[in-house]
């Protein structure tokens, strides 16, 4: 059976949000980009609403909602601030990482903070050295009786001159490849932590940057999993917030294809509504035909993940092919605006700036690619290891 419909409840919830962002959240996007705070209030706003404990279970202050749930509210979101968005996903993905790996007293530590829009919480996976190649680590953790001190270079952290605690990975056996990564829980303002803020061409606000460690004592329990999991614990997650950054991506494109159907309908040229010239409508069929079969992909693969069936491979195609589109479409919706859509106080080149941020962020097009192939043809095609 196939049934393309959201449930009546989760029909509301859109709405519900989408009331929200538009509201609360979408008339602050702009001043972001200029005066590069932190959107706290746009998040605590948003964790009053339930919307950052969506993976985190009833008994820790979230709602643990199906993943589609997730998806709507990043869709939603994204329309308005594609900012905020990653409040949806990053606490989805890493709240949802917690639950399934951490020490009972870790969850009780951390999860009812990211769930109430107290806590920030960062990921800090990728070093100057290893991006794409995420297993080649050089940060390393040194177990000493009842702490792991831990030392090296973090970089490209998103919230990194906000956040209050971090998922760091670091190796535990320098040996062992990937299975000699380890994840842990660690304050970013510890003695030995410290974080700078790296100028980025888009989504300012969120303040992306480095993460230095020397020396950092972090208790033992404060390790996610087992030694040497860290690397399962990521990846296990990283599938499904793919297709989350894909939906937050599309809903920014949704937008502002709706703000250019508005546009194009009252601007006129040679007598007429522009909006009836073919070389005007023919793109914006396109955009909308293309935003709906990439949304169906996303919303398939958090479907997946709900039933427990595999959705690897999807969540990669959702990953290169979303923010890409979303940047194509918002591209040639700034271009139906004519001149007006290249002033400054239109928000195009800002949601492009921000949003290709994403095409790189979480894996690169290629990397996505390079894990469909494997899929299809097997791990025999793999170019390395
Ligand atoms: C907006 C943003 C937010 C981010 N947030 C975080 C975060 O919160 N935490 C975190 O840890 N990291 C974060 N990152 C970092 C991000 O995950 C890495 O930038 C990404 O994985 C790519 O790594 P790299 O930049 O080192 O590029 P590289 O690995 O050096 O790659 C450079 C180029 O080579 C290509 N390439 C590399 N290997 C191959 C291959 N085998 N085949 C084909 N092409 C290849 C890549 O696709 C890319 O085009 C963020 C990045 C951005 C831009």
């Amino acid at each position: 059976m196939v049934n393309f419909r959201f449930s009546p409840e989760q029909e509301q919830f859109r709405d519900t949000v989408r009331r929200f962002a538009q509201t609360a959240i979408a008339p602050l996007y702009q001043a972001g980009d200029t005066n590069k705070t932190f959107p706290r209030r746009q998040m605590e706003a948003m964790a009053a609403l339930g919307l950052t404990g969506l993976r985190i279970p009833e008994a820790f202050g979230g709602s643990l909602q199906p993943c589609v749930v997730s998806g709507i509210a990043a869709e939603e979101i994204g329309r308005a601030d594609f900012n905020c968005a990653y409040f949806v996903e990053q606490n989805a993905f890493l709240g949802d990482l917690l639950h399934r790996f951490a020490s009972p007293a870790l969850k009780a530590r951390y999860l009812p903070g990211m769930a109430d829009g107290s806590e920030v919480m960062g990921i800090a996976l990728t070093e100057p050295a290893a991006g794409s190649d995420a297993a080649n680590l050089s940060a390393k953790a040194e177990r000493q009786g009842d702490v792991y001190l831990l030392s090296g270079e973090k970089t490209s952290v998103t919230f990194a001159g906000a956040m209050d605690h971090c998922i760091v990975f670091a190796k535990t056996d320098l040996e062992a490849g990937a299975r000699g990564v380890s994840a842990f829980v660690v304050g970013a303002n510890w003695p030995g932590a410290s974080c700078t803020v790296l100028p980025s061409i888009g989504s300012k606000c969120l303040l992306r940057g480095t993460l230095s460690m020397d020396h950092v004592r972090v208790p033992r329990d404060h390790l996610i999993g087992e030694e040497g999991q860290g690397f399962r614990v990521i990846m296990s997650g990283f599938d499904y917030a793919r297709a989350i950054i894909a939906l937050m991506a599309l809903g920014t494109a949704a937008q502002s294809l709706d703000e250019t159907i508005a546009y194009v309908k009252e601007r006129e040229a040679f007598g007429r509504p522009i909006a009836k010239f073919e070389g005007v409508q023919f793109p914006i069929a396109e955009a909308h035909t293309m935003i709906e079969a990439a949304r169906l992909l996303c919303y398939q693969c958090l479907w997946l993940k709900d039933e427990g069936l595999p959705h690897t491979k999807e969540a990669a195609m959702c990953k290169w092919w979303g923010p890409k589109l979303a940047v194509e479409v918002i591209h040639q919706c700034l271009l139906l605006h004519g001149h007006y859509g290249y002033v400054d106080d239109m928000p195009f080149d800002q949601r492009m700036r921000d949003v290709m941020g994403l095409e790189i962020g979480d894996g690169t097009a290629q990397i996505q690619k390079i894990v469909i192939a494997r899929e299809l043809m097997g791990r025999e095609v793999l170019p390395y290891r």
